[in-house]
């Protein structure tokens, strides 16, 4: 099964896609995961990368293209993927059909994770994750057991990405916006689009997204 998370910034569909890998053996695909492991990499691509994510734009549709079509030729993908964070640009939905129709595969759902802006800045602003396995917290809403370790793995060390700050996040809303949107009325048109509530708790979200794979 392949399927498409889509919404804004901070709607959960990391914490929902890795959710997905343990329910349903799927593997997430996440654009902003490998763009961040790009600029960590130093490369002149990542350096460039590093500065359009840094001011909360895109990065151009033929990089985003390529990195996702050499992802999924992997073969742990044949398991099935969850795309998080791709596409972005109805150019990249047009470009995603195209792809997985050269390699003779298709899209089994597109989920629309629906949230009110007015709660995307604090979600973002306040997550960080363990440096050590990448569990996911959240200053207000799930901090660790013990303040300062991990209940995953036990480290005490944490990041926070240098995007989620205010300035930047009003900025990829914006992009969002813009030019993430569009693409909603792109999947609605083939009958694939559904739709569940990411403003109810991460446990009920995870339940209405079952509802829809079925
Ligand atoms: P995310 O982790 O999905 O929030 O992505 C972080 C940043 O990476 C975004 O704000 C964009 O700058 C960039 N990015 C991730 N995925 C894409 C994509 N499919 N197309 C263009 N830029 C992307």
């Amino acid at each position: 099964m392949n399927l498409i998370l889509l919404g804004p910034p901070g709607a959960g569909k990391g914490t929902q896609a890795q959710r997905l890998e343990k329910t349903r053996g799927l593997i997430q695909l996440s654009t902003g995961d490998m763009l961040r492991a790009l600029v960590k990499s130093g490369s002149p691509l990542g350096q460039r990368a590093d500065a359009i994510m840094k001011a909360g734009q895109l990065v151009p549709d033929d990089v985003m293209v390529e990195m996702i079509s050499n992802r999924i030729d992997q073969p742990d993908c044949k398991q099935g993927f969850i795309l998080d964070g791709f596409p972005r640009t109805v150019v990249q939905a047009e470009a995603l059909d195209t792809m997985l129709s050269e390699k003779g595969l298709k899209l089994d759902h597109v989920i629309e994770m629906q949230v009110d802006d007015a709660a995307l800045t604090e979600r973002i602003v306040g997550r960080f994750t363990c440096a050590k396995c990448g569990a996911g917290y959240h200053d207000r809403f799930k901090r660790p057991a013990v303040d300062g370790t991990c209940d995953v793995c036990g480290s005490h060390e944490f990041t926070r990405r240098a995007d989620d700050n205010a300035e930047t996040v009003s900025k990829r809303l914006v992009a969002y916006h813009k030019q993430t949107a569009p693409i909603l009325p792109y999947y609605a048109a083939r009958g694939v689009l559904k739709t569940v509530d990411g403003m109810a708790d991460i446990d009920e979200v995870a339940q209405q997204i079952e509802a829809v794979l079925g």
